[in-house]
C-alpha cells in the first residue's frame, strides 16, 4: 500500500482549492514563520495575540483564516481590520483581495480619513463582508450608523503598537466594545508593550501567544551600514551611494516635513526621479505618489516616519536614513521596509556628529553593532 505523502508548505495547513491556489500564484512557497503558527489557532477560532517583525507576512497570517471562514452569500461585514494609517489600510485591503482572487463573492472594503466619506457609505451598501479600515474614519461610520457590525465574526488589529503611538487607543477602546461579544480578536504588533498589554488582557478572550521574534530586533537580510558626514555633505553622500550601489528604489527618511520637500528638490535638481510623501499632501495626492514609486516611475521616494509607515514595496533596494530617527523603534521600522520577503536590503545611515550618540542608543537597542561605511569616491562610481 502507497502512503500519502504528509503535505508540507501550504497545503498542510488545509486550505481551501481556491486560496491555494491564489496563494500559489503571489509566489508565496512556504508558509512565514507567523503563518505557519498563526493560521492554524486563528482557523480555530481562538484569539490570538501574534508579535512578529514588519516584512514577516502578518497579513496572510490573518488574512487567510478570514477568507476561509467567511460565508460570501451575506453581504454582512464578517471581518474588520484596523490599520494605523490609510496607506497600510490600502495595502492590506489589496493583499487580501489577492488572497481571495479565487474565492468569488468576496467584497473587501478600505475606509479611511481624507477619502470622500459619501462614496464609502455608496460602496458600503452594496454590502462588503471585509471592512479595512483606520480608527478615526471607523468610528465616523459607526457614529453615523453607515457600518453595522452585528455580524463581524473576527476583528484583527494590525499593528496595534503604531496604532497606539498615532493615539488611537480611545478610538480601538470604543470600537472594541461596540463589536459582538461573541466575536474572535486578533491583535498583532512589532512589539509588546504595557498598553497593548492591557488591551488583550480587557478584550482578549484566553488567548494563544505567538512570538516569532529572533533576538536581535533587526532582520538579518539587511545589510546596516553608517556613515560619518558632515550635514551639509549628506545630499552628496546620498547621491554617491545610489550612483555606486545602483539603487533603482529608495526610500529615504527625514525628521521633518521641511526637509522632505527640501531634499526632493535638490534631488530633482540633480536628475533623480525622486518624490515626497508626508501629511500635508491631500490624500490624491499621496496616492498619485505611491502609485509611480510602486510602478517605478519615481526611483526615490522621501518620506516622513510617519507617512511612511509599513509601505510595503517590493522589491525595495535599499532604505537611507537622511536623518537619524530620535527614536529606536523608528529605526527598526524604517529599516524594515527594506530586506522583505527573504530579499537582500541595504540600509544606510547619514550620521552628523550630533547624530552620533543616537546610532549608539539605535545599536544597544537592536543588539545589532552598525558597522561604518566608507563614502564612495568618485572614482568608485565612474569605475
Ligand atoms: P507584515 O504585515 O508582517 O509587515 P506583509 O503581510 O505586509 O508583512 O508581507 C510582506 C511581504 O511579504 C508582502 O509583499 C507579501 O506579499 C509577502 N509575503 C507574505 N507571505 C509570504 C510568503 N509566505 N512567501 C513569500 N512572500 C510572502
Ligand atoms: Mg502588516
Amino acid at each position: 500500500v502507497l502512503e500519502e505523502a504528509p503535505k508540507s508548505g501550504f497545503a498542510a495547513l488545509g486550505l481551501s482549492d481556491d486560496i491555494m491556489r491564489a496563494v500559489e500564484e503571489m509566489g508565496f512557497t512556504d508558509p512565514s514563520p507567523i503563518q505557519a503558527e498563526a493560521i492554524p489557532p486563528v482557523m480555530e477560532g481562538y484569539d490570538v495575540i501574534g508579535q512578529a517583525q514588519t516584512g514577516t507576512g502578518k497579513t496572510a497570517a490573518f488574512g487567510i483564516p478570514a477568507l476561509e471562514m467567511i460565508d460570501a452569500r451575506s453581504n454582512a461585514v464578517q471581518v474588520l481590520v484596523l490599520c494605523p494609517t490609510r496607506e497600510l489600510a490600502v495595502q492590506v485591503s489589496q493583499e487580501i483581495g489577492r488572497l481571495a482572487k479565487y474565492k468569488r463573492g468576496i467584497r473587501i472594503e478600505a475606509i479611511y480619513g481624507g477619502d470622500s466619506i459619501e462614496r464609502q457609505i455608496r460602496s458600503l451598501k452594496k454590502g462588503v463582508q471585509i471592512v479595512v479600515g483606520t480608527p478615526g474614519r471607523v468610528m465616523d461610520h459607526m457614529q453615523r450608523r453607515t457600518l453595522d457590525f452585528s455580524e463581524v465574526r473576527m476583528m484583527v488589529l494590525d499593528e496595534a503598537d503604531e496604532m497606539l503611538d498615532m493615539g488611537f487607543r480611545e478610538d480601538i477602546e470604543s470600537i472594541l466594545v461596540d463589536m459582538p461579544a461573541d466575536k474572535q480578536t486578533i491583535l498583532f504588533s512589532a512589539t509588546m508593550s504595557k498598553p497593548i498589554l492591557s488591551i488583550t488582557k480587557r478584550f482578549l478572550d484566553d488567548p494563544v501567544m505567538i512570538k516569532v521574534v529572533r533576538n536581535e530586533l533587526t532582520n538579518d537580510n539587511i545589510e546596516q551600514l553608517c556613515y560619518e558626514v558632515k550635514p551639509q555633505g549628506k545630499l552628496e553622500v546620498m547621491t554617491r551611494l545610489i550612483d555606486m550601489y545602483n539603487i533603482q528604489s529608495l526610500l529615504v527618511f527625514c525628521n521633518t516635513k521641511r526637509k522632505v520637500d527640501e531634499i526632493v528638490e535638490q534631488m530633482q535638481a540633480r536628475g533623480y526621479a525622486a518624490e515626497g510623501i508626508h501629511g500635508d499632501l491631500r490624500q490624491q495626492q499621496r496616492t498619485n505618489v505611491m502609485s509611480k514609486f510602486k510602478s517605478g516611475i519615481t526611483t526615490i521616494l522621501v518620506g516622513t516616519d510617519v507617512a511612511a509607515r509599513g509601505i510595503d514595496v517590493s522589491g525595495l533596494d535599499a532604505v537611507i536614513n537622511y536623518d537619524i530617527p530620535l527614536d529606536e523603534e523608528y529605526y527598526v521600522h524604517r529599516i524594515g521596509r527594506t530586506g522583505r520577503a527573504g530579499l537582500a536590503g541595504k540600509a544606510f545611515s547619514l550620521v552628523a556628529r550630533d547624530e552620533r550618540n543616537r546610532i549608539r542608543q539605535i545599536e544597544n537597542f537592536t543588539k545589532v553593532k552598525i558597522e561604518k561605511g566608507v563614502i564612495p569616491s568618485y572614482e568608485d562610481i565612474v569605475g
